[in-house]
């Protein structure tokens, strides 16, 4: 006999019938002997069509009311089942988010959970109730001490049932969904999808919060931190779907459940070097010539970054090992003999990542980051974030320094503070999925000051104004005056926003400027084994070249390589992307 914590989606009780072939389901679980606790979501688009209802009558309503409106329709569906399960002759009881113990922060339409009481839960179980749970929704106490419903933010149903699995310490958390599991890519843009079998918290929380909606990130971030089986599987059959696997597990603490502290590791990588393009022409291919040179030439690319740049040229930054540099250089000159540009390089860096899981979720972590460093008077030569990683190259002679500052202030015990560690991931896939994300805006900061702190500050205010950066890039290239162009990409809908909340910030540089970019969507590509793997940004940018797909911008971390293409581009894209690296095929590690 298991404890086992089943969640069902919109599209799973999406219809009366659905509800009863659920019931179905329940039912023939609960005859195994299995205890049950049931997570459901709002029937099929009733959260859209609730939204929409509010949005009739107010452009802006108060999200307290929005919390109220959109948890009714989760209680329709607990309430649904439930009369089903007893129809089957099964004892069941629905359950409110208030009613079974969730509780979370304040803020309402985002809340985060910080404890489930599970005593309500366990004495329900213990009678042998199955017992079903409204998702996606929590209480909180108000300053008056009253308590108020919250919500956990779009598709936070997946979310609720990962907090209720770790809070019982259930066998497993199964998300029954409208696919067959996690698959390599959304397989409504793109047929030829397979399901991956297994996969990693790691790349599964980079998908999820660069596009792949099939789990909330938050679910996975718990699944990964607390160790909880979590299982992604179809509603419709018997199939066993995608089982996640984590390394690093945390036992429940005292701190609230989604507040436990998000970063549990630092490192220092020493002996790197930069090299600097600028001036390199904007089409189609020169990406893909360069990377695959390089890695053709035996080099070994570690983080890459390209920005726009006013005019047809661009910029591309990227990372190797000291000892590769002159190799590189020598490579770089001969494809820069051919297109034309400028080249810079640096050694003696150093880079210097937190890890954890949730980063982009929580926009204080990276600013942070930078804080520390820029308090401590260290210049960020290069930044990549992730969801999994934030890393800085900063001078090495800094590396010991910003190593100190940083754990002081991220309150990092030794046994999480590694140096100079081997590469990871070695025999692991270099790609696993791909994702794409539509709901992306660019915005550049032209004219920012270049010293200890411009990064800091700007991802700061963002910060302060709750929005997260989803890439930064600085320019390679410098305006006379010394001063750099600083890009990021964010939600669509913190646009408006990052304007209001960046502008006391911008009115202290004096020359610079907001600029919207154009229309963009961005590809990315995770795997495990991408740092153990020469060569896969170059691929990555020869498929998008092939299919005459210009690059905007890059941004890398260590698992995955994120291109932002034309909004018009995005699906063939990913389409390009996802037939390059054959992930259209059945393959070994998922069969
Ligand atoms: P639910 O209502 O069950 O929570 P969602 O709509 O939130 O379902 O998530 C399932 C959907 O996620 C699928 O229908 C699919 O279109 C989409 N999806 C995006 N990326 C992936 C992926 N890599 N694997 C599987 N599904 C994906
Ligand atoms: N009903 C909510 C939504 O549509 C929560 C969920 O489905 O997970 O976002
Ligand atoms: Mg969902």
């Amino acid at each position: 006999m298991s404890l086992l914590v089943q969640k069902f989606g919109g599209t799973s009780v999406g219809s009366v019938e659905r509800i009863k072939e659920v019931a179905k389901r329940i039912s023939n679980s609960k005859a195994l002997g299995h205890e049950l606790v049931i997570v459901v979501s709002a029937m099929g688009h009733t959260t859209d069509e609730l939204t929409t209802l509010a949005q009739e009558i107010s452009k802006n309503p108060p999200q307290r009311e929005l919390d109220m409106l959109l948890a009714t329709g989760e209680q329709v569906s607990i309430a649904l089942l439930s009369i089903a399960l007893h129809e089957l002759g099964v004892q069941s009881i629905s359950m409110t988010g208030s009613q079974v113990g969730i509780v979370t922060e304040s803020s309402h339409g985002r809340a985060r959970i910080l404890e489930v009481r599970t005593d309500r839960l366990e004495a329900l179980l213990k009678d042998g109730n199955v017992v079903v749970v409204a998702g996606f929704q929590g209480t909180s106490l108000s300053s008056r001490g009253t308590s108020e419903i919250t919500t956990l933010g779009r598709g936070g149903s997946d979310t609720s049932a990962v907090a209720l699995a770790t809070a019982l310490r259930a066998d497993a958390c199964e998300i029954y969904t409208d696919v067959p599991g996690v698959l390599t890519t959304d397989p409504r843009k793109v047929t030829d999808a397979q399901l991956m079998r297994t996969l990693s918290c790691n790349e599964m929380l980079e998908l999820a919060s660069l596009g792949a909606a099939v789990l909330h990130p938050r679910a996975v971030e718990l699944a990964r931190n607390y160790g909880v089986k979590l299982v992604v599987r179809s509603s419709w059959g018997n199939d066993p779907g995608t089982t996640l696997t984590s390394k690093n597990v945390r036992s429940l603490g005292r701190e609230g459940l989604e507040l436990g502290k998000p970063i549990d590791g630092l490192e220092l990588i020493e002996a790197q070097a930069v090299l600097g393009l600028s001036h390199v022409p904007d089409k189609p291919g020169i990406a893909a010539d360069l990377f695959e040179t390089l890695s053709n030439g035996g080099v070994n690319v570690d983080l890459i970054i390209q920005s726009t740049h006013e005019g047809n040229s661009n910029d591309i930054t990227f990372t190797v090992a000291d000892i590769e540099l002159s190799n590189a250089r020598n490579l770089c000159e001969s494809v820069l003999k051919k297109i034309g540009g400028k080249l810079t390089t640096q050694n003696n860096m150093a880079k210097l990542s937190i890890s954890g899981a949730g980063i982009m979720g929580r926009p204080g972590i990276a600013a942070k980051f930078f804080e520390t460093l820029s308090r401590s008077g260290i210049n960020l030569r290069l930044i990549a974030t992730s969801e999994v990683k934030v890393s800085c190259v900063i001078d090495a002679k800094f590396g010991a320094k910003g190593l100190r500052a940083v754990s002081e202030a991220f309150e990092l015990g030794d046994n999480q503070i590694i140096s100079n560690t081997e590469i990871e991931g070695i025999g692991e896939p270099e790609v696993r999925g791909i994702a794409l994300d539509p709901d992306q805006a660019q915005v550049s900061v032209r004219n920012v000051p270049d010293n200890p702190g411009t990064a800091a500050s700007l991802c700061s205010a963002l910060a302060d104004g709750g929005i997260s950066l989803d890439g930064i890039v600085q320019s390679e290239r410098q305006q006379e005056d010394g001063s750099r162009d600083i890009s990021f990409t964010l939600k669509k809908k913190d646009r408006l926003h990052a304007g209001k909340v960046l502008s006391p910030l911008l009115s202290k540089w004096p020359k610079a400027q907001l600029i919207d970019g154009p229309s963009i969507a961005r590809v990315s590509a995770v795997g495990a084994g991408m740092p153990a793997t020469a060569g896969t940004a170059g691929r990555m940018f020869r498929a998008l070249a092939d299919a005459e797909i210009n690059i905007a911008m890059i941004a890398t971390s260590e698992i995955r390589t994120s291109c932002v293409v034309a909004e018009a581009d995005g699906v063939a894209a990913l389409q390009a992307v996802h037939k390059h690296f054959k992930l259209g095929e059945p393959n070994e590690v998922n069969n």
